[in-house]
Order: C-alpha cells, then sequence, then structure tokens
C-alpha cells in the first residue's frame, strides 16, 4: 500500500538537488518521466542522448527502484572516474518510489514535461481490472496537465488488447492527437523511439521471445479537438 510513502506535497516541495545534484541547483525540474519506469532501461539509454535534460522515473517496487537508483549512483561514479565528456555522465537521470497512479501531480508542475513514457505497462487481463490501467480517462487529465503543448506520450506493449485500450483512450482524450512513428522520426525524436522499442528489460525480453510490440504516440495539443 500507499501508507508508509512519502510524497511531496507539490512540486514545488520536491528538492530536485538531492536527485540532481549537479543540474538542479540551476533551477531546472525533470522533463522526462517514466511511468512503471522497472529496472531503469529506457533512463538510462536516453541520458546520454540528452545530457541537459533531467528525467525521472517513477516505479512502484521498493526493490526494483532501489536497484534503479544504486544502478544510477553506480553509472555516475564511474563517468566521473572516467572524466567523460560524451555527454554520458547519468548526472540528468534519478528515480523515486511511487504510485505514478495517484501522485503524478505531486512531482511534475503544470506542463512541465516534453515526454512521458509508458513503456510495457501491466496490463491487468481482467475486465473487473481494467481500472487498474495506468491509462484511463482520470488520468489522462492528469497527463494532459503535466504534459507541455507538443509534448509527447509513448506508449509500447506486447498485449495487443491492451494497446487497443490505450489507444482508444488516448484519442478520445480531446488533448491529444496521434502522432505516427514516422512523424516522430522526421523531428528527430527517432532516437527516442529506437530507445521505447529496445531499450528496456521488458522490451528486450518480447524481443527474446519474438513477440509483437504495438506502439502508439500522442501530442499533447494546446486547443483541445471538437
Ligand atoms: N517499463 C519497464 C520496462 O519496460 O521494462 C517495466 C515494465 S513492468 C511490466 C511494469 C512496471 O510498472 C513494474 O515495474 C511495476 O512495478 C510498475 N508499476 C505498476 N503500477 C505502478 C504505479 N501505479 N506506479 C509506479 N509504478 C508502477
Amino acid at each position: 500500500s500507499d501508507h508508509n510513502l512519502e510524497y511531496p506535497h507539490s512540486p514545488g516541495h520536491c528538492d530536485w538537488t538531492v536527485h540532481y545534484p549537479k543540474l538542479a541547483p540551476s533551477g531546472k525540474v525533470p522533463e522526462f518521466a517514466d511511468v512503471g519506469c522497472g529496472f531503469g532501461g529506457l533512463l538510462i539509454a536516453l541520458a546520454p542522448l540528452y545530457p541537459d535534460t533531467l528525467m525521472l522515473g517513477l516505479e512502484i517496487r521498493v526493490q526494483v527502484s532501489q536497484y534503479v537508483q544504486d544502478r544510477i549512483e553506480a553509472l555516475r561514479v564511474t563517468a566521473a572516474e572516467q572524466n567523460a565528456d560524451d555527454g554520458a555522465h547519468y548526472q540528468n537521470v534519478s528515480i523515486v518510489r511511487a504510485n505514478a497512479m495517484k501522485f503524478l501531480p505531486n512531482y511534475f508542475g503544470k506542463h512541465s514535461l516534453s515526454a512521458l513514457f509508458f513503456l510495457f505497462p501491466d496490463p491487468h487481463f481482467k475486465a473487473r481490472k481494467h481500472k487498474a490501467r495506468i491509462i484511463s480517462p482520470t488520468l489522462l487529465a492528469e497527463y494532459a496537465y503535466v504534459l507541455r503543448p507538443g509534448g509527447i506520450v509513448y506508449t509500447i506493449t506486447d498485449v495487443k488488447d491492451l494497446h487497443e485500450w490505450m489507444k482508444s483512450h488516448l484519442e478520445s482524450f480531446p488533448m491529444f492527437e496521434p502522432v505516427t512513428e514516422d512523424d516522430l522520426r522526421a523531428e528527430g525524436k527517432g532516437p527516442i523511439v529506437d530507445a521505447v522499442y529496445n531499450s528496456t528489460e521488458e522490451g528486450k525480453k518480447v524481443e527474446r521471445n519474438k513477440g509483437d510490440k504495438w506502439l502508439a504516440c500522442f501530442r499533447r495539443i494546446e486547443v483541445p479537438r471538437v
């Protein structure tokens, strides 16, 4: 349960310097959020590609979030020892243990995010469990709130039924419009799309099992669709 989790009262109460001691003192806040980040593969893959962008993973499992925190710390130490100057300093990634379905707006202010990732989320197959799915009309309003106009929601899953579910909910929400993989690549977001497909532990598992991967991406628009 969430009872023993501590949450910031609001984004203004988040002390990001604890998470990003080198980069947050300048006033930067996280711009990429990986919801249910698992073992952190996406964050680790993207960190060196966007070294000036702060990224935060949210993961509800204690041991998994601790593992990611340790992994990031180790990468930072190694990078510092090796004097990495190629952007692979990992000072721009961090993780919180959090229930993202309840507390996203506690971490991210209005329009603060440019990318929101839902990669291989838990499918909750049974119909009576669908309300536990991470994409739902109520939650979409929160996602639209924290994303800036132009920001992108990336979803991917190997569960076709969940793909249809996420896609149909996002399509019917007035603050999002579908954006194709080709469009994203044309905009220079190819490296992000590649990481979405291939960088996470779950994505690699699906790859090994030769499963399908369904991608659906949406842009947060400025003026609601009618
Ligand atoms: N995105 C990762 C990947 O692609 O490897 C992990 C996918 S795994 C199937 C789903 C993850 O979401 C699990 O690590 C789970 O603990 C986490 N999770 C589920 N519900 C969550 C919630 N409400 N808040 C944060 N994390 C959650």
